[in-house]
């Protein structure tokens, strides 16, 4: 298939892409096309050679590239064509989309429906705001990191100082090990680690220390860092170290969203989607962690697999391009929501899928409990809970279908 007679762009092969393609091929879509700007197919999770990708989708112990090989060898390659080395320039109104291809040079598409999954980005130091002299080398992100791995790039260093204590920062330690690096540090700024308690003994079984209420307050080196200064409980301390690895800083990829008509949440600085995948713009969807920074592959790809039956009904004329419905308010103490807004169930009778819900709070409560009110009254309750911020909080999509298109509000109550 030429670019041009797509009925479906995808933009982004991660796994939030692979898995709509799959969808929209098993629901009869012939056209699609799945753009991704890199080399190879396969997101972020191409370049994780450790555990733990994909579970929530596939309920397997897979690696990044395992997880990656069985959402290729889903696709339908009648109906899916997989275009690597193009870079969508823009996506305008119409749906748009201008792309630039290694193999099909500069073009506009016009397809009936575009589907975002572009990912995340992770903000470089630059952007962090991290004071102390600025080395050429030894300063990277874990994504960078990643990437040189698993491109056989050598990282040149041997002690490195991981800044971050969320998931991702825990899983850099593997790849960090693999890369020749020790790593002497981790640091959050936080009072306990952004992720499960595992992951902290695991580190501490590497043999790894780490320093929780603690910021880095200065950089040393010249050619290559030399130290880092950490304040933290007990003062300043100077940990030498020649790499620093930044963790955590991540923001949803929406570089395409200025001029394609997609409204932002203020929250995510991702769009602004329904529980169907739908943007503000008619006939551009999105999933994955475009919609928010970050959750986890499993989760991205079920995002992409209902996003795609939701396509295909919208195809079919069965999703009539909803209205902006309901938006959820969200009260003190909560971060984010995604879908942001509620529209009424589609009756078409097509089994279209809402997305699952991503819910955070702004920080840890010991107990709460989570309240959905409509027009002042009372529509749901959840039970008490822990509140832990870098963990979803449980609402089924369910009780939103209750949503009769009033003023809706998400409390988080301590109790
Ligand atoms: C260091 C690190 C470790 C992680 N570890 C784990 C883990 O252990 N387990 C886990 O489940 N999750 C992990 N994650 C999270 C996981 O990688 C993501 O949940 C998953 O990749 C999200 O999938 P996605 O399809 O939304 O986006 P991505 O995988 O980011 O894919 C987006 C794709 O879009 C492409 N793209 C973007 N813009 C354009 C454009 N304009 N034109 C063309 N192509 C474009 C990109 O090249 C990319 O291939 C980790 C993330 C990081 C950064």
């Amino acid at each position: 298939m030429m670019p041009r007679d797509a009925e479906v762009v995808v933009v982004g092969a991660g796994p939030a892409g692979l898995t709509t393609a799959a969808a929209l091929a098993e629901r009869g879509v012939e056209r699609v096309l799945v753009v991704d700007r890199d080399d190879e197919a396969g997101g972020l999770p191409r370049f994780c050679s450790h555990l733990g990708f994909g579970w929530e989708y596939t309920h397997r112990l897979e690696t990044g590239p395992g997880l990656v090989r069985r959402l290729l060898r889903r696709l339908d390659s009648n109906a899916v064509t997989l275009l690597t080395r193009t870079s969508v320039l823009s996506v305008k109104p119409g749906p748009k989309v201008e792309l630039v291809s290694g193999r099909h040079g500069h073009m506009h598409v016009e397809p009936r429906a575009v589907v975002l999954a572009t990912g995340i980005r992770e903000r470089p130091r630059s952007a962090r705001l991290v004071p102390g002299k600025r080395p050429a080398q030894g300063i990277l992100t874990t994504g960078q990191l990643q990437q040189m791995v698993a491109r056989g790039v050598p990282v040149g260093g041997r002690r490195a100082v991981v800044v971050g204590t969320e998931h991702v920062a825990f899983s850099i330690l593997l790849t960090a090990r693999h890369a020749g690096l020790d790593v002497v540090a981790m640091v959050g700024a936080e009072d306990r680690i952004m992720s499960y308690a595992v992951a902290g003994l695991v580190a501490r079984t590497m043999g790894v220390p780490i320093h929780l209420s603690s910021t880095v307050d200065d950089i040393q080196g010249a050619d290559r860092v030399e130290s880092v200064a950490l304040r933290g409980p007990s003062g300043q301390r100077s940990i030498a170290c020649d790499t620093v690895i930044f963790s955590g800083d991540f923001i949803p990829d929406a570089a395409l969203m200025p001029g394609s008509g997609i409204a932002v949440a203020a929250a995510t600085s991702g769009p602004s989607v329904d529980q169907y995948g739908c943007t503000s713009a008619p006939g551009i969807f999105a999933a994955g962690n475009v919609l928010r920074a970050v959750e986890s592959s499993g989760l991205a790809a079920i995002e992409g697999a209902r996003v795609g039956t939701n396509v295909a009904a919208y195809l079919e004329g069965l999703l009539a391009w909803p209205d902006v419905g309901t938006c959820i308010r969200l009260t003190e103490g909560l971060a984010y929501i995604v879908p942001q807004r509620w529209v009424p169930t589609n009756d078409s009778g097509y089994a279209t899928r809402s997305l699952p819900i991503s819910l955070r709070a702004l920080a840890d409560v010991p107990r709460a409990r989570l309240r959905l009110i409509e027009n002042g009254k009372e529509v749901w309750a959840g039970r008490e809970m822990k509140v832990l911020r870098h963990r979803r909080l449980a609402l089924p999509a369910a009780i939103l279908d209750r949503l009769r298109g009033g003023d809706a509000a998400l409390h988080l109550d301590p109790v």
